[in-house]
């Protein structure tokens, strides 16, 4: 709805004294005045013309209009002897569309407006329940919301909706009769004296005008001192609380993901509800797999994203049972240098692929020319080659363009795990060669957990089609289908997490993934510095470290306890994370999510008095 109307050509005789002789729309609360508040709501709810019908002291309304090329003021110079129906009628030359009509001296939560403009209907007439005001005005409708009459008089009325707030939404048509009303008063003398109420009253007997209830809207009128007071002491205070967003303490999670957030995408989660059926819903859907695909290769136009709904490991699973064609009689091979690669190969097992296994040490680069030879010299042919890059158990970065250049000389499908990578260490699809990869919401795209997802060739997803399914809820080739054919997942997805990860997206393209990742190696940096202060020794060496995450031998003290340590830092707010080798006792920091060097540097100085006060290390 573009137009807003505000009648604002009262005298105010009951405040006279109390507003230094200002019509009632410049009573201020916190210094703001009530028209400021309430012109600043409804542009911000997307209205873009506001017609004022103006009358006592208009040169009020003329300097506060310079701010606001949106208003148009019309004067009603018989203000003294006529009611708000004349102003209204006045600004006949000026209203062309249906409008928000509201009474200028509202104090009102935002939401008033919104509640309005979501109601698909036209003539509706904002009620809301018990406010105990004193000057109350009853919405009388009948059993089927639609008005019939308002009044002071409850008596007077068949069933009371609620009371009127003073904002309503007017369709043109209904206008028109309203100013036809108007001119029938006209009639009988130059200046009628009846109000917009009465206008409504009127055409309510012919036109089908409704209540709409805001249940629980904090509002008031200022037409008195009494009111005055209560918005003052009351109802805006109440309002105030209501509209600042909660304010929540900032942990700093140095584990490797779910990473912190900002602020902005956890509130982002905070949207109406929604059917994730509706078209709204698919195309959010669809704006954020292009966003996700343009992050991973250079040929956007040819590749397709896979949403799923669940955690990373769900992506992984979708992908290593729906790419291997059984009927081939071929093997798969799992390159293995840490946790995350034991459960690639954990998974191919269980789906009872001819499954080999490349182990290669975790905190060493993988061997090229042995994994070359290993391939040769199997007496296997293998289909395709599953790793991860970030292999998040050590910080060991895999060298996938290398292993890609491998796999493409033996025509070997290269399906990797970017998952605590992607969108952090660059990644082409096209120049390493990677036929799939896989990723999730909650780690570099710094967005909430609950979204996975498999990036690929859009024929490659199609060639899927004649593999006998493995799977129901994972199967790859049919959420890729169902998703192309309606822009929706086959099953819920979390929907509250897409607009979360809509908002972080935002946030990435504005920081980009270039200066994002240069901001997680410099908190890397931060922290390897600091690490070699406190003379603790690191696994894996700075040429093959991914700047993501730190693998930190845990000093050799007896005093020393991972689960104190980690502990004592989550009262200082800073969450660390254990080790996940098994052959040595370490623990790990990721840097990784909305975090900077200050936040590396905290966490230096409270490890610092840990080691010094607890474990008398240092
Ligand atoms: N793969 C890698 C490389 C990871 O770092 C992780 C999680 O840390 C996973 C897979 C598993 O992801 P999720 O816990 O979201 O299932
Ligand atoms: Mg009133
Ligand atoms: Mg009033």
């Amino acid at each position: 709805m573009k137009t807003a109307v505000i009648l604002a050509a009262g005298l105010g005789s009951r405040l006279k004294e109390l507003n230094d002789d200002k019509p009632k729309a410049f009573l201020e609360l916190s210094n703001i005045p009530l028209i400021k508040r309430s012109v600043d709501i409804l542009l911000k709810y997307g209205v873009q013309e506001i017609i004022i019908g103006t009358g006592f002291k208009e040169e009020f309304f003329v300097k506060f209009a310079t701010n606001y090329p949106q208003i148009q003021l019309v004067n009603n110079y018989h203000y003294t002897e006529t009611g708000s129906l004349y102003t209204l009628w006045n600004l006949r030359n000026k209203i062309k569309n249906d409008f928000l009509l509201l009474e200028s001296d509202l104090l009102y939560e935002q939401w008033a407006i919104k509640t309005l403009l979501d109601d698909a209907r036209t003539d509706l007439i904002l009620c809301s329940s018990r406010t105990n005001s004193g000057d109350e005005v009853y919405v009388g409708t009948d059993d089927h919301l639609r008005f019939i009459k308002m009044s002071k008089d409850p008596s007077e009325l068949h069933s009371i909706a609620g009371e009127l707030v003073g904002i309503s939404k007017i369709s043109l048509d209904t206008y028109q009769e309203i100013c036809n009303f108007c001119v029938k008063q006209l009639r009988e003398t130059p200046t009628p004296t009846q109000h917009y109420e009465d206008g409504l009253n009127a055409v309510a007997t012919t036109t089908p005008l409704f209540a709409k209830i805001a249940t629980g809207l904090l509002w008031c009128e200022i037409d008195n001192a009494a009111h005055l007071e209560r918005a003052k002491k009351i109802v805006y205070p109440r309002i105030v609380d209501r509209e600042q967003p909660a304010k929540l303490t900032r942990n700093i999670l140095l584990n490797p993901g779910p990473a912190t957030t900002t602020d902005s995408v956890k509130a982002a989660q905070v949207v109406p509800d929604i059917c994730p059926r509706e078209k709204s819903f698919g195309n959010l859907m669809q704006d954020i797999s292009t966003k996700l695909i343009a992050l991973a290769t250079s040929e956007p136009e040819r590749y397709s994203c896979v949403l799923f709904g669940g955690s990373g490991t769900a992506a992984v699973e979708a992908l290593i049972s729906s790419v291997v064609d059984p009927t081939q009689n071929k093997a798969v091979l799992v390159i293995n240098n840490g946790a995350y690669g034991a459960r690639m190969k954990e998974m191919a097992s269980i789906y009872k692929y001819d499954v080999e296994e490349f182990k290669s040490s975790q905190y060493q680069p993988i061997n090229m020319s042995e994994l070359e030879e290993f391939i040769s010299n199997s007496a296997k042919t293998f289909s395709h080659l599953f790793m991860v890059h970030h292999e998040t158990t050590t910080g060991i970065l895999n060298d996938i363009q290398a292993v890609g250049e491998i796999c493409a000389k033996h025509k070997i499908e290269l399906a990797v795990d970017t998952i605590s990578s992607y969108a952090a260490v660059p990644i082409d699809m096209e120049k390493m060669n990677l036929q799939y990869i896989v990723s999730t919401s909650n780690k570099n795209l710094q967005a909430m957990p609950g979204i996975s997802f498999v990036i690929a060739k859009s024929v490659k997803v199609e060639g899927l089609l004649n593999i006998p399914p493995n799977n129901l809820y994972l199967n790859l080739y049919q959420q890729y289908k169902y998703f192309k054919e309606n822009s929706q997942m086959r099953f819920t997805p979390p929907v509250q997490s897409f607009y979360c990860l809509k908002q972080a997206l935002s946030e990435l393209e504005k920081e980009g993934v270039h200066m994002r990742y240069k901001r997680y190696s410099k908190c890397w940096q931060t922290l390897k510095e600091g690490l070699a202060q406190l003379k603790l020794e690191t696994l894996v060496d700075e040429a093959h470290q991914s700047k993501l995450l730190t693998t930190i031998v845990n000093p050799h003290n007896p005093l020393f306890n991972f689960d104190k340590l980690h502990d004592y830092l989550l009262s200082k707010g800073i969450t660390i994370y254990p080790g996940k080798l098994t052959d040595k006792a370490t623990f790990r920091i990721a840097n990784i999510g909305e975090i900077y060097p200050e936040d590396i540097e905290q966490f230096l100085v409270h490890l610092k008095e840990y080691l010094r006060e607890i474990c008398h290390t240092i």
